[in-house]
């Protein structure tokens, strides 16, 4: 009984899609049966992509409403599923492995032996799937770099979407929690060369939410540039969602432990499918050859010239602007890049141009 549960919620989660969706392999098993146990596994498999009412998941699964719900309010707690408030009550969705599960389990930081276990479980599962399947080639774009915005020369084009001061204006409600890609790493106990974990935020409705329920916290605008000016100092990489109006996360990633940044540094050409549209430019007069930019650069898209100035590789550059913060010489300025694309404006475009890409 309790391992046909968990082969069905491996088709659930086939069907369910994204990066490291369901695969019938040893290790999927080792982790879903840690992630869920049995009657959760069981309402997981009840749950639809789209958002549905308690009572239409209870009588999918025979509970009573009040018993579904216990259940799955214990789930969304630790992230296993999703939850939106409307003005009709509160709805429940099934979510993927990613963009999902394993980023809402560790936003709240908490560091059991059971996130332990479950984040080892988790890297040998992302193993074994590439190992088995390849690595998955990015043909457009899902998420964006935002240019550090102070390093953007005087007289370029600065669109609104490109600067991150954008979202921080636009939303009331700013939530901050752990970065999952660097909490698990804590929790598997490796090397975070002292980069921050908890800076990666939230806005709008699901900060609310994932404030409320997955223990991420609230912060002012205040505290939201503070965190930004932390990030920048520390060479974190601005990311987000590749559209231009509906916005409502910003990750801070690192070129060591970001799932996103590892998949793109896999790709032949890096830069061309993870770019914010400027490229660096260096001012030969104030450029001292320290190689402090060569060393932040993240996907190592920079190497000493000939005339002792750096000189970027274009196919690897991001254009994140993490050489140009770190310049002890302000000897950095990041440039509109020639011809590039203007991102798709709403999620419903950007899923368009997945489409027609692949
Ligand atoms: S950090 Fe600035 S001064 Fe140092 S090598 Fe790079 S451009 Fe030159
Ligand atoms: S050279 Fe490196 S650090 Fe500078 S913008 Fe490009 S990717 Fe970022």
């Amino acid at each position: 009984m309790t391992q046909a549960l968990y082969r069905e919620l491996l088709e659930v989660m086939k069907s369910r899609g994204g990066p490291y969706a369901g695969l019938d392999i040893p290790e999927f098993f080792a982790l879903v049966e840690k992630l869920f146990d049995p009657e959760e596994a069981e309402i997981n498999n009840a749950l639809p992509r789209k958002p549905a009412p308690i009572e239409e998941i209870a009588a999918k699964t025979g509970r009573s409403p009040e018993e579904a719900s216990k259940i799955l309010e214990r789930m969304a707690s630790r992230g296993l599923c999703g939850v939106s408030r409307t003005p009709g009550g509160v709805l429940y969705r099934g979510l993927p492995f990613m963009p999902g599960i394993f980023e809402f389990m560790f936003i709240g930081g908490r560091e059991t032996e059971r996130e332990k276990t479950i984040a080892r479980l988790i890297n040998t599962y992302k193993k074994a799937y590439t190992t088995v399947r390849g690595v998955e080639k990015i043909a457009y774009p899902v998420t964006r770099v935002i240019p550090v915005a102070r390093t953007i020369k005087a007289g370029n084009t600065i669109h609104t979407y490109d600067q991150v001061m954008t979202y921080i204006d636009k939303y009331d409600f700013i939530g901050v929690g752990a970065c999952y890609c660097r909490q698990a790493a804590k929790l598997r106990g490796e090397e975070l060369h002292g980069m921050p974990v908890g800076v990666c935020m939230w806005f709008g409705d699901i900060a609310e939410n994932l404030s409320e329920r997955l223990g991420g916290r609230q912060v002012s605008k205040e505290e939201a540039k503070d965190i930004l000016d932390r990030c920048e100092e520390a060479g974190l990489i601005h990311m987000s969602r590749n559209t231009t109006d509906e916005i409502d996360f910003m990750c801070n990633c690192d070129r060591w432990h970001c799932e996103v940044v590892g998949q793109i540094l896999k790709q032949p050409r890096p830069g061309l499918v993870f770019n914010s549209g400027f490229d660096p430019s260096f001012d030969p007069e104030r450029c001292v050859a320290c190689e402090t930019c060569i060393e932040r650069c993240p996907p190592e898209a920079l190497r000493m010239g000939e005339a002792n100035v750096p000189v970027v590789n274009t196919d690897r550059c991001f254009g994140c602007g993490v050489c140009a913060t770190g310049c002890p010489e302000g000897a950095i300025a990041m440039e509109n890049k020639p011809g590039f694309p203007i991102p798709p404006k709403t999620v419903k475009d950007l899923v368009n141009a997945l489409k027609s890409s692949s």
